[in-house]
């Protein structure tokens, strides 16, 4: 068991940081054993890279979502760009769940 910083960031998600201690089972080889402990958690004041690039798609999709609102009130005569518009926030929902799997199996894995 070996020693390493842990980074929480801003949205709960946290990563592996530097390297601390060995642990007295893999000290004289200068190896890491592989299991890894906390020694300190360094808060970090944003949220993860997965996070922030949900967030990005989520308000890309609230404001295509405003814009075909918007369209709307102005009657048939944008209806081509709301097609246009529904095809992007579908791509995005895709996008963001596809993120949020990856969340998952980040989260799984560490
Ligand atoms: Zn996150």
């Amino acid at each position: 068991m070996c020693f390493f910083d842990q980074h929480r960031f801003a949205c709960g998600d946290w990563k592996w940081g530097h390297f601390r201690q060995h642990c007295n089972r893999e000290y004289r080889t200068g190896e890491t054993c592989g299991m890894k402990l906390i020694m300190t958690t360094v808060p970090v004041g944003q949220k993860c890279k997965l996070c922030e690039k949900i967030d990005t798609k989520q308000r890309r999709r609230t404001a295509e979502v405003e814009r075909i609102n918007r369209w709307r009130r102005e009657g048939s005569k944008f209806s081509a760009s709301i097609d246009r518009s529904y095809e992007i926030v579908r791509s995005l929902d895709a996008e963001i769940y596809e993120l949020g799997c990856e969340r998952q199996r980040r989260l799984q894995s560490i």
